[in-house]
């Protein structure tokens, strides 16, 4: 089957404006890779809409023809959700731009936008978007998930900063979301995802940000859960501007550092602060038992911004699970130290740089915003805890993943709640969706079948419209 045999192609293809690339073009293998080097999945085609018109004109094409569709922002979704097999991926290349209004801290970025493009358009003046912590991120599938980054302490999270949301429906109507213009619809999309439409645009809420301090302190891996508990504990008082997280089982080698006596493994605790070195908590933080390293200090924002862009890179495969939690119990950092060191040593890809399992500060602003407020679920989470892993052969894979699936039910034996965050994990299927929303999964689902009652954007997080 090729996109010429189905129904409406040729319309569609004279109406089109953008690039519509077919396994013919020569761009094909690279429009249909993803982030996740674990999805290989060949659309009949990947089009490139360069304007709300073609959006719509694309999502009328795909329901015509009765093909899967899928909607790509920067394909960054662990779950391969950006691109479908045998169907049709809407590919919001065309929609990078970010676009600052800074006299009125607000930013408007397209439905294509990386995070790197709004941090451009703001950090060099002085002001920031809460996002995530990889420039090459898209922002779309991020904001409409939730969005966690360095600052979400101190300002929310992503979807808590949207003014006015610019969707292309099903129906090809071109329609606002706002507190005021189809407020379910904007209820739906902070946190709820790709499941109502195509947003086009994001006009978002900005902040300004101030002097920044961070950095990592680091200490063998023998000390992981004495650190950690002191980090926890600091970390009940801090102030919103302070963020932290630890990640466990890290190479000494990394930091140039041998520690024979903890099998050459680290624990680290990454500082991240709108303030100075001489502020009090920065000051408790840096007090904390002997580190090996301590590299906290003034620095510049945007290079934090884009430290791990390397070691994300697209291409590799890559499995991940998360959750959260208020609470950490010392099993938790027992078992999270115990296991990062065993990948570490004996599981790991040699090929592949990455943290193994990690614990986020959550709270601060994240809590301003009432629960029942937006469709994103786990505001009373405090910590969020994630364990990631990279492979690069199928041999790797099997290893690596069924290494994850095991570890992952000791350590979720030990949250306080049974909730987790949609954008950090591989896995879908109709449970996880439920679990993740809880409550709010009727109100989506009842938003759902007003928007898309067919469910045909069904790559994503899928809500099942009622029947
Ligand atoms: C290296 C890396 C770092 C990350 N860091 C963070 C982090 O710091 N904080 C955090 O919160 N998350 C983080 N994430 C997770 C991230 O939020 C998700 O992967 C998210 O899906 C990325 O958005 P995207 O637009 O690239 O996704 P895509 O794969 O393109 O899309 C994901 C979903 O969003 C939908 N979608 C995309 N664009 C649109 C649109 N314009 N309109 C409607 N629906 C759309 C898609 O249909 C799909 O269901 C990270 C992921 C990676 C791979």
């Amino acid at each position: 089957m090729s996109i010429d045999q189905l129904s409406g192609a040729a319309a569609f293809q004279k109406a089109f404006r953008g690039d519509i690339i077919t396994p013919s073009s020569a761009s094909y293998e690279d429009a249909r890779k993803v982030w996740n080097g674990d999805i290989d999945r060949r659309p009949l085609a990947v089009v490139r809409p360069t304007n709300d018109q073609d959006v719509s004109a694309a999502l009328q094409f795909a329901q015509e023809a009765g093909v899967p569709l899928a909607i790509k922002g920067a394909g960054h979704s662990y779950a391969g959700h950006s691109m479908v097999e045998k169907g049709i991926t809407i590919d919001m290349w065309n929609f990078q731009q970010a676009e600052a209004d800074l006299a009125n801290h607000r930013v408007k970025a397209g439905g294509g936008a990386r995070l790197g493009a709004v941090d451009n358009a703001l950090v060099p003046h002085g002001q920031v978007m809460p996002a995530g912590v990889v420039s090459h991120t898209g922002m779309p599938g991020l904001a409409l998930g939730g969005g966690v980054g360095y600052n979400s302490r101190s300002f929310g999270l992503t979807c808590d900063q949207f003014i006015r949301l610019k969707v292309v429906l099903l129906t090809g109507e071109v329609v606002h979301a706002s507190e005021t213009e189809n407020p379910d619809l904007f209820w739906a999309l902070r946190g709820g995802g790709g499941n109502f439409g195509v947003v086009t645009e994001f006009e978002c809420r900005t902040h300004d940000l101030g002097p920044y301090t961070w950095g990592f302190l680091a200490y063998p891996s023998s000390q992981s859960v004495e650190i950690s508990e002191a980090v926890i504990e600091l970390a009940r008082t801090a102030p919103r501007a302070f963020g932290v997280s630890i990640s466990y089982g890290i190479p000494a080698q990394k930091f140039g550092l041998s520690v024979p006596e903890s099998r050459d493994t680290l624990v680290t605790v990454m500082v991240y602060h709108r303030g100075t070195p001489e502020d009090d908590i920065i000051k408790k933080v840096k007090a904390i038992g002997k580190p090996l390293l301590d590299t906290v200090e003034i620095n510049d924002f945007l290079t934090l911004q884009t430290m791990s862009d390397e070691k994300a890179k697209a291409g590799i495969g890559w499995y991940m699970k998360s959750g959260y939690t208020k609470e950490v119990k010392r099993d938790l950092l027992e078992w999270m130290s115990e296991a990062s060191v065993d990948y570490t040593l004996n599981v790991s890809s040699p090929h592949v740089e990455r943290d193994i399992y990690t614990l986020q500060l959550l709270g601060g602003a994240i809590q301003d915003t009432p629960e029942e407020a937006t469709a994103y679920t786990g505001r009373e989470a405090q910590w969020h805890s994630a364990v990631e892993c990279g492979f690069t052969t199928p041999a790797e894979r099997e290893r690596i993943v069924s290494w994850i699936q095991e570890s992952w039910k000791t350590n979720s034996s030990y949250f306080d709640m049974d909730a987790s965050y949609v954008n950090l994990n591989t896995d879908d299927g109709d449970e996880p969706v439920k679990k993740i929303f809880g409550a709010k999964y009727a109100r989506l689902q009842e938003i759902k079948s007003t928007y898309d009652p067919n469910n045909v954007l069904a790559l994503n997080w899928n809500i099942k419209p009622l029947a």
